[in-house]
């Protein structure tokens, strides 16, 4: 690891003062540890958010406010989010280890960098680290995406991520120029937009917060992470959905897939099946099969489509079923 200046933030304004190409925030240091230690990042600062009073606050007025260093654990804990946004306590209750989600928070969630083994090893300088060949696509492929991996063929690494784009979510950012307030599904960037990045933070801006809606009246929501094994292990295919009901009938849906594109991909073509119709074993099917028409599976992965099939379907019928 090369070594590197370390300023402990007193609080956010001092944290954002700092900031400036080459310098990282640290949070609960998970990810950015080992990104330091495999040598993909050598930062000449870094700049500690940890421990800076008040950023771990979760409020839930009306719409539930995350303060950026709110853990994993404490919103799988959390009553409030439990009951009114139960697919984001099951996202963070599934994600990694105890110990792990004690430390994660869901600032340095969002932005963690992807698990891709080409990425992730010295060995590979691909797209995503300035080189101009992605080795997945040609290469061991089977945990990568299946739509929208023609650039770079990586998947968005964060579960909560699915399950906050399905609520709706959006990320407060603030930094040397002011503060704006984004979609969560427009802070994701796909290669399209630069594939070296997965989001569009800018160098001197950090998440001061998340912000989720407060759900509608007959919200009903669910998500399923499944993984190759019962391992602590990132998802090899993720589910969120999010229904507004009318009795049985479906009006508005929100599905998104964790683990099929290089962003929690919106399950559109799925979402329009469901709007307007009764929520059944048939419907739920058809909404599954609408949601992987269209993938474009590498030579590996291909088996992700079935599987896909299944959960979305399962998901849907937790969700309406009560059971998140
Ligand atoms: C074995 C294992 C299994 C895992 N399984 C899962 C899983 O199933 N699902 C899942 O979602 N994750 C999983 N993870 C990943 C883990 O949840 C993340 O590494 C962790 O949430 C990162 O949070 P952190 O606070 O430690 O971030 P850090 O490591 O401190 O930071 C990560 C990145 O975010 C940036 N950052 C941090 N805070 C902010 C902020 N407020 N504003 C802007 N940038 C910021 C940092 O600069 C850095 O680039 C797993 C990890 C391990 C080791």
């Amino acid at each position: 690891m090369k070594s590197f200046e370390w300023v402990q933030a007193h609080n956010i304004d001092d944290a954002i003062a700092q900031l400036a190409p080459g310098v990282v925030v640290k949070a609960g240091g998970v990810d950015l540890i080992d990104r330091l230690k495999e040598g993909l990042d050598a930062p000449a600062r870094v700049v500690n958010l940890r421990g800076v009073a008040g950023l771990d606050a979760v409020t839930a007025p009306g719409e539930l406010v995350l303060g950026p260093l709110a853990t994993l654990a404490e919103l799988e804990a959390h009553a409030d989010v439990k009951k009114r946004w139960p697919a984001l306590a099951t996202a963070c209750a599934h994600a990694a280890t105890p110990q792990i989600r004690n430390m994660a928070t869901i600032g340095g969630n969002l932005v963690q960098r992807p698990r891709c083994w080409y990425f992730r090893s010295a060995d590979f300088h691909c797209k995503k680290k300035g080189g101009d060949v992605c080795f997945a696509l040609h290469g061991e492929n089977q945990f990568h995406a299946i739509v929208d991996n023609k650039l770079c063929a990586i998947v968005h690494p964060s579960s909560p991520a699915t399950a906050l784009v399905a609520y709706g979510a959006r990320v407060m950012l603030k930094g040397k120029r002011g503060e704006r307030s984004l979609a969560l599904e427009e802070f994701f960037a796909p290669p399209e937009k630069n594939v070296q990045r997965e989001n569009v933070l800018a160098d001197d801006e950090v998440i001061a917060s998340v912000n989720v809606p407060a759900p509608m009246p007959n919200t009903r929501a669910a998500y399923h992470k499944q993984v190759e094994k019962e391992s602590f292990d990132w998802p090899m295919a993720d589910v969120a959905v999010v229904l507004r009901m009318d009795g049985r009938t479906c009006k508005q849906a929100s599905i998104v897939l964790g683990a099929a594109a290089p962003v929690p991909w919106r399950a559109k073509a799925a979402e329009a099946v469901l709007g307007g119709r009764v929520v059944d074993e048939r419907a739920a099917e058809a909404a599954a099969n609408a949601a992987m028409q269209g993938m474009t599976p590498l030579s590996q992965n291909g088996y992700k489509l079935p599987v896909f099939r299944a959960v979305i379907r399962r998901t849907i019928l937790a969700a309406v079923g009560g059971a998140a």
